[in-house]
């Protein structure tokens, strides 16, 4: 037996027993004749006493970083205590102790706050998955995961596995492919999510199935996105929309409950998409905090229905910039009229990065007495400004931040500076969490380079049922590209939600088509031909022809959600093995070439 005990689990009440344990050497310290060690295991820190009889084994060989040891000795009660470690007021006294191995010295220190970067982190990644606050994430990642297995397990799901080597499964991404040797010339796709499987699984007749699951995407890595990355993959038959969200909202607070002792006792907010575009300019908003947008001017799209009462009273004209502006959006920043020039041309400042792409700022602080004082005095009379403090719903003692420009960057921009104020104000706080469902997403967007429709979330998404008729009736061909806004399908709402948690969205689904009619439309309308679908989805199409039951379901990001549950932006600190933002895993030095023979053996020339 290697050891009895573990470094962690020694207290003060074992004090006289005789124990052996056994793990890592974090730090040596002598003092004389005595030579005190710290022996680190996953579960904690003991110190190790090893006294005048044990110093000709040292000097023969002393012991280093990293060192694997197996100690034995007595428990004996400490007078120097440390209180900030559970096995702080014991030490353990040596008898004998054995090396186990030996280490090389590390290439960084292994502690809470080490030396290391973050390149040479992840090239001995199996290094730093020593470190405690690693180590902690890792086990917020499986208590996430427990606590989902058993949410589910107790509500009937079963996890099914489905296979990896398949047929592209179109999530939106590129598919990662794999060369097949028995097939010549042919490759497997890895999927991008088990969403076909899960959904010939219903048909299968298991009515509630998960999977907690890899899925693979090559996309262009923006931060914090990994190529691999899991899911909770659920779905469900014999179910609406409603069905889904309360299921889901369960799961969501059953691992409030189990890994953060969160009961999340409120009613779970319900936003439509077009609400979110128009009240936080973003399909993912953060509701820690209100600061929500005034749309002064907004173009008349059709994937917005509201106007903008301002703009009916022609109240904005008079300022060139305004004239000029497709969209002019406004955010009240509470309590903020008092800022400074400074103040006010460092937001300037921050909105001209080329990241946001603003080409400046209009502010109008509204003082504590009442009175305005804006950028803009000269265009606007008192009047007009007031109509326009209104409109971005101001009190008095706001700042009213100002942006003008282009719909898209302009609203993103304005999204992205809700955000930074928050933040700036402390309103975004990592121990809080709030949960907001988006509904009623469109069915379609529109994509301009091929001036055709594509599925907003993926091609199994049913319509509204009211909107099945809009999308059956009308031919999906878009004649003008420049009016797709006034083709019928650009109106179609999706049976698709999504979660978001402060900002983020954490989970996605939709309740499915499952007639095969409507499953062609919706490939017809995609631009597929008939030939084209059914080399790519005639399974499910003959699936669907078999008693298909209505379903629908969802996946949630399982990295993003521990990674908001553990205080983090970075999913990469949640994955035990984590690729770098280009892709590689640094450790493996993968991708990387591989032989001619099994270039030979696939029948593969490069190209290169
Ligand atoms: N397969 C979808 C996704 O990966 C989720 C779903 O619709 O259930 O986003």
């Amino acid at each position: 037996m290697y050891r009895t005990h573990t470094c962690g689990e020694l207290r003060i009440g074992q004090a006289g027993q005789t124990v052996t344990l056994a793990g890592w050497v974090q730090t040596v310290r002598k003092f004389g004749s005595i030579t005190f060690v710290d022996l680190r295991d996953r579960y904690g820190i003991t110190q190790l006493l090893l006294n005048e009889s044990l110093n000709a084994k040292l000097d023969a060989q002393p012991l280093g970083r990293e060192f694997v040891l197996q100690a034995t000795g007595k428990v004996n009660e400490r007078s120097n205590k440390n209180l900030n470690i559970p096995t702080g007021e014991i030490e353990l006294l040596v008898s004998d102790y054995k090396i186990l191995n030996k280490s090389a010295v590390p290439p960084f220190t292994i502690q809470d706050d080490t030396d290391g970067g973050d390149d040479i982190r992840m090239k001995y990644r199996y290094l730093d998955l020593r470190r405690n606050a690693v180590k902690r994430n890792l086990e917020l990642r499986y208590a996430v995961n427990r606590s989902a297995r058993n949410y589910l397990h107790e509500n009937s799901f079963m996890d099914i596995e489905t296979p990896f080597l398949i047929k592209s499964t179109p999530e939106g991404a590129r598919d990662f492919v794999v060369p097949s040797r028995m097939n010549e010339g042919q490759f497997y796709a890895l999927p991008q999510s088990p969403q076909t499987f899960k959904q010939l699984l219903m048909v299968s007749g298991y009515d509630r199935y998960y999977q907690i699951v890899k899925c693979f995407r090559d996309e262009d890595l923006r931060a914090d996105r990994q190529p691999e990355f899991t899911q909770i993959d659920c779905e469900m038959a014999f179910v609406e929309q409603e069905d889904i969200l309360q299921m889901f909202e369960g799961l969501i607070k059953r691992i409030f409950k189990d890994v953060k002792n969160i009961d999340y006792t409120d009613v779970v907010k319900r936003i439509t998409w077009e609400d979110a575009m128009w009240n936080y300019g973003n399909d993912k908003p953060d509701i820690r905090f209100g600061l929500e947008i005034g749309n002064l001017k907004f173009p008349q799209h059709a994937f917005l229905s509201k106007t903008s009462s301002l703009e009916d009273a022609g109240v904005l004209t008079g300022f060139p910039v305004f004239d000029d502006a497709e969209t002019v959006l406004a955010i009240a920043i509470p309590g903020c009229s008092e800022y400074t020039r400074k103040q006010t041309d460092e937001i300037t400042e921050w909105v001209k990065r080329p990241q946001i792409g603003m080409k400046g700022l209009v502010y109008i602080k509204c003082n504590k007495d009442g009175t305005l004082k804006s950028s803009v005095d000269k265009f606007y009379t008192e009047d007009k400004l007031k109509a326009i403090a209104a409109a971005a719903k101001a009190q008095p003692g706001d700042l009213i931040l100002i942006l003008a420009g282009a719909e898209e960057r302009t609203r993103k921009a304005t999204s992205d500076l809700r955000m930074e104020m928050a933040t700036r104000l402390g309103l975004r706080k990592n121990d809080e969490f709030k949960l907001l469902w988006v509904l009623d997403f469109p069915l379609f967007e529109y994509a301009e380079e091929d001036n055709r429709w594509v599925a907003r979330h993926h091609p199994f998404t049913s319509p509204k049922p009211d909107q099945i008729d809009v999308m059956i009736n009308n031919n999906p061909l878009i004649e003008d590209a420049a009016k797709y806004l006034e083709h019928p399908y650009s109106n179609i709402k999706a049976n698709a939600y999504d979660m978001v948690l402060n900002g983020n969205e954490i989970g996605g689904g939709s309740i499915r088509i499952f007639q095969r009619e409507l499953q062609e439309k919706m490939f017809a309308a995609l631009g597929m031909t008939e030939e084209e679908a059914n080399h790519k989805f005639g399974f499910l199409l003959g699936a669907f022809e078999y008693g298909a039951p209505p379903h629908g379901g969802l996946a949630f990001g399982f990295d993003r959600l521990c990674a908001i549950l553990g205080g983090s932006e970075s999913i990469r600190d949640f994955i035990a093995f984590p690729k770098n933002n280009s892709g590689r895993d640094v450790m493996l030095d993968a991708p990387s070439s591989i032989d001619d023979k099994q270039l030979v053996e696939l029948k593969i020339k490069l190209a290169l």
